[in-house]
């Protein structure tokens, strides 16, 4: 039997583990600081919640689900993105009905069919919050500077924020009929994808990669110009509240975004590259019509998402050094059979106070224990051997100073406790 790793999945191995505990962490403690609770939805929901969350006209949809039937006959998919599901979530129990701002974040994997290659995965993670309940421009401003919080607290540098309004349902017409008056003309020369869109969804043409389509997109319309009277002064607003904050960003009238739901506040965090150019590891935007799509009632919402494998990609590229703590408290060395008893003792009554504590379990002769404790990085090593034992005491080595003290055994746990932490 030779069964390997899917393609676009990975073992988050041992050494590597930390890393992603580490930039958790952050995203956990950056949300506590901003009131945000943890939600956790399930991996798997009805296909249906996201081709109505996430749109049917989305590559997402189109492409890159991954979907099944189970032995009921029901067709469920592995969850492509966070909001639809929290959402979901957010009417299923009624949360509509309590006092609002609803503030959630969440952390976990996600699914997409997509070609794999660095930073991006077929089973990806996604740090990623919403906010349900608020009008309020400063909302928007505060989940842009959550996000801006989060990528500073991990150590990531050169992160800027691109703002724009992608309008709503009474500006974005008026936009649409201009923009498609502007590119019909040019319609032969767009992509593929683009040429449907042209028809389905032409906002989305602003955010094509292709060159050529940029080019024609360069003088086209922006949804900027003609925003509403409802959402140009939110829009006014958002960047005041951002300014009050001290969140830097640039204005970018050709962020769209990839999902459809968004009206006005879009946002993204661009990362300038090592030479190249930038590129976005995170973003969001309002959506103001998709609670009442799921039959929670006319309640606002606004969120963020960043893939963690971008983040800690984007965090090597950088050379950050993530000031993570792999080391044991103690090593307990032993020598004769009696010692050995000892040992198991005073390695139980370390754990039970809360040290992080190891020996040797192959019966190792002095010098192979004393490789092993340097191995595993440890911060002391304590050496019991017959003599030190007849006369209760242990001789303790702290590795980073090299210095050696023997300890009285009834003493030894508090030793090892209070050393640990200087
Ligand atoms: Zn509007
Ligand atoms: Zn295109």
């Amino acid at each position: 039997m030779n069964v390997r790793i899917p393609r676009g999945t990975a073992d988050i191995m041992p050494g590597e583990v930390e890393k992603w505990q580490y930039v958790e962490e952050k995203a956990r403690d950056v949300c506590r600081r901003y009131h945000f609770s943890e939600i956790r939805t399930p991996i798997f929901e009805h296909t249906e919640l996201f081709q109505r969350g996430v749109g049917e006209t989305t590559d997402i949809v189109e492409k890159e689900m991954y979907t099944f039937e189970d032995r009921g006959g029901r067709s469920l998919t592995l969850r492509p993105e966070g909001t639809a599901a929290v959402v979901r979530a957010f009417v299923e129990h009624k949360v509509y009905g309590q006092p609002q701002p609803t503030k959630w974040f969440y952390i976990g994997p996600m699914f997409r069919y997509e070609r794999p290659q660095a930073g991006r995965m077929r089973q990806f993670h996604q740090f990623g919050l919403e906010v349900f309940g608020s009008h309020d421009p400063g909302t928007d401003a505060e989940v842009i500077a959550l996000g801006a919080h989060f990528f500073e607290a991990v150590g990531l540098k050169g992160v800027t924020v691109h703002l724009n309004s992608v309008g709503c349902p009474k500006c974005r017409p008026v936009h649409r009929e201009k923009l498609v008056a502007y590119l019909t003309p040019h319609k032969d020369r767009l992509c593929r994808d683009c040429q449907s869109r042209l028809e389905r969804n032409p906002l989305r043409i602003l955010d094509c990669k292709n060159e050529t389509c940029r080019q024609i997109t360069e003088g086209a319309p922006a949804v900027l110009d003609v925003l509403c009277d409802e959402c140009a002064p939110h829009f006014e607003a958002v960047k005041r509240h951002l300014d009050l904050l001290g969140v830097d960003y640039t204005v970018n009238p050709r962020l769209v975004r990839g999902l459809d739901y968004y009206t006005r506040t879009a946002f993204e965090y661009m990362l300038e590259g090592l030479g190249a150019q930038a590129s976005t590891i995170g973003g969001g935007g309002r959506y103001n019509g998709m609670v009442e799509e799921f039959g929670g009632g006319d309640v606002p919402g606004i969120g963020f998402a960043t893939g963690l494998e971008r983040v800690l990609l984007a965090l090597e590229e950088q050379g950050v050094t993530l000031p993570l703590d792999r080391s044991l408290d103690c090593f307990l060395v032993t020598l004769g059979d009696e010692a050995q008893e000892k040992a198991v003792t005073l390695l139980q009554s370390l754990r039970k106070a809360g040290c992080s504590a190891d020996r040797d379990y192959l019966g190792r002769k002095l010098k192979a224990q004393m490789k092993a404790a340097d191995r595993m990085n440890a911060r002391f090593v304590a050496i019991l051997g017959e003599e030190e034992l007849k006369q209760n005491q242990i001789v303790v080595k702290d590795m980073t100073t090299g210095e050696q003290e023997t300890v009285n055994l009834d003493q030894f746990v508090d030793y090892i406790r209070q050393g640990s932490k200087r």
